[in-house]
């Protein structure tokens, strides 16, 4: 049977997979997230005619003509409104944000004016209104400033305040228990024994969730033995995970129990191989409510997988729309021989061409094992299932990685 692409494994895990209910995060922790709900303003921007600057609270038909006096009768800050009334002849001193007295209807800006003896000596003509932001000028209550499934800009957060608003409706980010399989696994900053490696997979795996929004559990390392690894997993679901990403175990070999595991737990299995390198074993299923991500152990194809599987699936959950990042042009930096069945991501750097195209250049180890050119890589360079060979300088396109 012909291994599942890529477009259709993933065209699978968001199918399975909806935005998350809404909750209210307070502005502080709403920042990128995706609102669940049109937002309305609670009140009218300003509420009040206020002055736009520095001056004197003015008639318009006491200003038309200048140099002229008028009595200063009261005082206007922010926050501190003037109770009485401008009369004709009248000023009232006023600053920034100050609500306009009644009877004034023109702000004269402090650097047209002059002081004296209870007087203001007004020095220029102001045309009428001048120097007022009216009520309402940036928005009305009632309407509808940020709609639903917007993604909140650091921009958004001031408007929602600005609306009166101290928490908005979003949609909750998801709780991904990240699991790694192996015997062979220890911790970074330990002693490794004979045959041991360090665990190193998940920690790329985690800042690449955590950067998407997701609320990461980490469950350490499991044994590769049934009970732990079940173990594991029951633990990863009594928390509410809303995705289980488990890495290693999942391929073939006697060790490999992570998907014998979630069969004895129940899982609804939708695909475990992928026509991709690096990452062909890839399973994915569900386990009740839980998204089921099984990433191979080899830290570069763990990482492509979550690359191309886990942050879609995490935007889905989190009510985005861009859900798969697009891939850019770029032309080929080296020639780069016919390709297999298997859509490959190659690692690659990135470079400015002469005429500043974006130059790709796959990195010389390609080995699903090793992370000095995984961390080296710029961007993924994309083979297409049975591409021809190609010559540097020819077209292809990229997927660029993040920090
Ligand atoms: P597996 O899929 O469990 O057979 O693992 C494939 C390869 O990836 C083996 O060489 C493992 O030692 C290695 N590996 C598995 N999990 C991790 C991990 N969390 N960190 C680093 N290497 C791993
Ligand atoms: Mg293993």
């Amino acid at each position: 049977m012909a291994l599942m692409t890529v477009a259709e494994a993933l065209a699978l895990v968001l199918g399975d997979a909806s935005p998350l209910r809404p909750e209210a995060a307070p502005l502080g922790l709403a920042h990128g997230r995706v609102l669940a709900d049109d937002l309305a303003a609670l009140r009218t921007q300003p509420p009040a005619d206020v002055s736009a600057m520095d001056g004197y609270a003015v008639r318009a038909e006491d200003v038309a003509k200048a140099p002229t006096h008028l009595k200063v009768v009261g005082e206007v800050a922010a926050g501190r409104p003037f109770a009485g009334t401008v009369g004709s002849g009248q000023a009232a001193r006023i600053f920034t944000g100050g609500v306009m007295p009644r009877g004034a209807d023109t702000v004269v800006i402090q650097e047209h004016t002059s002081r004296a003896e209870g007087l203001v000596v007004v020095g220029k003509p102001t045309r009428k209104g001048g120097n007022v932001r009216h009520r309402g000028l940036d928005f009305a209550a009632g309407a509808v400033l940020l709609r639903r499934g917007r993604r909140l800009s650091d921009r958004d957060l001031a408007l929602a305040a600005a609306m009166n608003h101290p928490a908005v409706p979003v949609h909750r980010r998801p709780k991904v228990a990240v699991l790694a399989t192996g015997d062979e696994l220890v911790m970074p900053g330990t002693v490794p024994g004979s045959g041991e490696i360090v665990y190193s997979n998940g920690f790329a795996t985690m800042a690449l969730a955590a950067r998407e929004g997701g609320d990461i559990l980490d469950l350490g390392i499991a044994p590769d033995r049934l009970p732990e690894t079940v173990a594991a997993i029951r633990r990863a679901r009594a928390s509410g995970a809303d995705i289980l990403v488990t890495s290693g175990g999942a391929s073939v070999g006697d060790h490999d129990l992570v998907q014998q595991a979630l069969a004895r737990e129940g899982l609804t299995l939708s695909f475990w191989k992928i026509a991709m390198r690096p990452g062909r074993p890839m399973l994915h299923g569900r386990l009740g409510a839980t998204h089921v991500l099984g990433l191979p152990g080899n830290p570069v194809s763990a990482y492509v997988c979550a690359f191309l599987f886990l942050v879609p699936l995490i935007r889905r959950l989190v009510g985005r729309t861009d859900l798969d990042r697009k891939p850019e042009q770029a032309v080929l930096g080296g020639d780069l021989p016919q390709n297999d069945e298997r859509a490959d991501y190659l690692r690659a750097t990135l470079a400015v061409g002469p005429d500043g195209s974006q130059v790709a250049t796959a990195l010389l180890s390609q080995d699903s094992s090793t992370l000095v050119p995984l961390a080296a890589a710029e961007c993924l360079l994309i083979r297409e299932p049975h591409a021809p060979a190609a010559k540097a300088g020819s077209p292809c396109s990229i997927l660029k990685l993040g920090l």
